[in-house]
């Protein structure tokens, strides 16, 4: 692979949409670092409720679901990088499908304002909810590799609509010559995402149960389904790495690949490896009726390897006692009246 750092000029403009939200509020953060000087951060939330906003990148509010702010979010770009979704942890999905499904909206016109924008680069962030259900009924999984999205029977409305926009991106490329780079994420965790309300995805929505049992000083925890579904979780840093990896790569093109650690847990260990960090131990219930999506889930990252001799690494332990400590400051924060994420 050439060097990840030459393709984009440092006075490039650089677009990231979901500029607000968790990965794309990292992704701005992170570009900043790296020393791009042309960032435009767009989303459809109030600035105030953005989780990152720098006075040094042009923010904009817009609803990229319409054509004409879509036009104006990719004005002038070099690159984007469509990170805005409607989205949420399995709480949200399951019950949001209509919701979910309208991101399509998003993605249909970020790729045609890009295509006439001439854009050189469009980054596309998928995700493993694509994978075929029949794949994923076991906790004691197979690791998913890119080929078992097809014959599709992806996650009921959000899998769907993170299908359809990825075939929409491999056909602006065929068509129209819009280089494209998809990357379908698993499960990415870390600190400044979402927590509580509704949105929360496991690894926070655990985090923040066992800090709540601590503060109440009550000993119980509950836990969605029977615990034993598994999942892999990715660490923001790794995920952001893999964004540049990915964008960057000449070999890539249109072919959507896995960004997601390879390290298997059940729920129920995932509590374990919380309640270890909290120094706790707390007495389980459970909640069959609750959301749980499929019984197991990982990411086979073989392809990921071969092609950019990489791959998530920050051991899962790791990264939940940085997401715990960050979560843990924010109940203090909320405490003492200052602004919180969520
Ligand atoms: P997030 O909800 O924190 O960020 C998404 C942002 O998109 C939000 O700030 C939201 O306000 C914005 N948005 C929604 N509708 C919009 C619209 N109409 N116009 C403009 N902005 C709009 O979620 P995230 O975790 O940062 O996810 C970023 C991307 O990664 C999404 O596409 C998501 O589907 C994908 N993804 C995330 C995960 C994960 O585990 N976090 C896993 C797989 C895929």
């Amino acid at each position: 692979m050439k060097d990840i750092q030459s393709l984009i000029g440092k006075d490039d403009l650089i677009v990231v949409t979901g500029g607000g939200g968790f990965i794309g509020g990292h992704l701005v953060a992170d570009l900043r670092a790296k020393g791009y000087r042309r960032i435009r951060a767009v989303d459809l939330k109030p600035f105030a409720e953005w989780d990152q906003e720098f006075p040094d990148v042009e923010n904009l509010q817009l609803d990229l679901r319409e054509l004409g702010p879509a036009r104006r979010a990719a004005k002038d770009a070099a690159y984007v990088y469509n990170l805005a979704a409607d989205m949420g942890g399995m709480g949200f999905i399951e019950t949001h499908k209509a919701e979910c499904m309208l991101s399509v909206l998003i993605n249909t016109h970020m790729l045609m304002a890009a295509k006439e924008a001439s854009v050189k680069r469009f980054f596309y962030s998928s995700s493993a909810c694509v994978y075929a259900a029949e794949k994923q009924t076991s906790a004691a999984v197979v690791p998913l590799k890119e080929a078992d999205s097809y014959p599709a029977m992806p996650e009921d409305g959000y899998g769907w609509e993170k299908l359809f926009s990825e075939r929409m991106c491999r056909h602006f490329t065929e068509d129209f010559k819009l280089a494209t780079r998809v990357a379908r994420y698993h499960n990415v965790y870390g600190p400044l995402g979402t927590y509580d309300g509704g949105r929360e995805k496991a690894p926070a929505a655990i985090c923040r149960k066992v800090i709540a049992a601590l503060m109440a000083k009550s000993p119980e925890i509950e836990i969605w389904g029977d615990g034993e579904q598994t999942r892999s979780f990715m660490y923001i840093d790794d995920c952001l790495k893999g964004i540049d990896r990915i964008m960057h790569c000449n070999d890539l093109i249109a072919s959507p690949i896995n960004l997601g650690s390879s390290e298997l847990v059940s729920i129920n260990d995932l509590v374990s490896l919380i309640e270890e960090i909290a120094g706790v131990k707390l007495a389980r219930s459970y909640d069959p009726h609750a959301p749980q999506g499929v019984a197991g889930r990982n990411s086979d990252n073989t392809r990921i390897k071969e092609i950019l001799n990489w791959e998530p690494d920050t051991p899962l332990r790791a990264g939940l006692a940085k997401t715990y400590a960050w979560i843990e400051r924010q109940y203090a924060d909320r405490k003492a009246g200052k602004r919180t994420v969520s």
